[in-house]
């Protein structure tokens, strides 16, 4: 039995162990309403294998998901043309969606060629306006991929201009790999949902599932190791952030 109230837990979790409520969702509840979250990627599979354990806690406990994703993956499948791969890189990011209990959504540009500029500023900080979340999951900016950088900047833009009215945190991808020197502050317990983590991930057939979620079945173990459960996915929350969430 947790004898705990939410707010020592969020306290003993920033420090030591893991939570088995996402970051954000208690203090909110603790309000009286549901969190609106939105999980911003470069790529259709990266909301998924960065936050897929996270994105089914907060749907399971009644939380609204948007995955945003800024391309459709046009680059991503040898042999295809980019149209090609958009429509089945799309139609995967659904279905992975659809197992999350999210909705999808695409920022518009393409895979491969990402840009960071005043127009693509202006894309993301309206698509923030339209959909008006609590809390927004985008990649850490250190890492070896483009349009990861380049997501994690456009959301970081929107986060400042639009006065951080919304919860920014971090997440990885592939570390080591892709997502470089993340030291995760928060550790969300994801022992009970990591069967339907796989399940969307493995829903990106085009992308090899057994390669890229392979390297996430160690990160979950390790960072359970850190965060003292079994699985675990990890997150740096930006400490600017208004909220006295911390
Ligand atoms: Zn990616």
């Amino acid at each position: 039995m947790n004898t705990l109230s939410r707010r020592e837990a969020l306290h003993i979790g920033a420090t030591a162990a893991a939570l088995a409520l996402p970051l954000g969702a208690a203090a909110i509840e603790d309000g009286g309403k549901k969190a609106k979250v939105l999980v911003a990627g470069g790529h259709p599979d990266d909301p998924e294998s960065g936050c897929g354990g996270l994105i089914a806690l907060y749907t399971a406990s009644g939380h609204e998901v948007v995955n945003l994703y800024l391309t459709r993956g046009e680059a991503g499948i040898p042999g295809k043309t980019h149209a090609e791969a958009a429509a089945i890189r799309t139609a995967e990011a659904e279905a992975a969606c659809r197992v999350l209990g999210a909705r999808a959504r695409f920022a518009g540009q393409v895979d491969g060629a990402t840009e960071v500029n005043a127009a693509q500023y202006d894309v993301v900080r309206e698509i923030m306006g339209e959909e008006s979340p609590d809390i927004v999951y985008t990649h850490w900016p250190i890492d070896t991929h483009r349009d990861h950088r380049a997501m994690s900047y456009l959301i970081y833009d929107a986060w400042l201009k639009k006065g951080r009215e919304f919860e920014l945190f971090y997440f990885e991808v592939e570390s080591g790999v892709q997502t470089q020197h993340f030291s995760p502050a928060h550790y969300i317990d994801i022992s009970t949902v990591e069967a339907k983590k796989r399940e969307a991930c493995y829903l990106h057939e085009s992308q090899r599932p057994d390669g890229f979620y392979g390297l996430h079945s160690e990160m979950h173990a390790f960072r359970g190791r850190e965060g003292g459960c079994r699985l675990a996915e990890g997150f740096i929350r930006h400490k600017l952030n208004r909220s006295a969430l911390s």
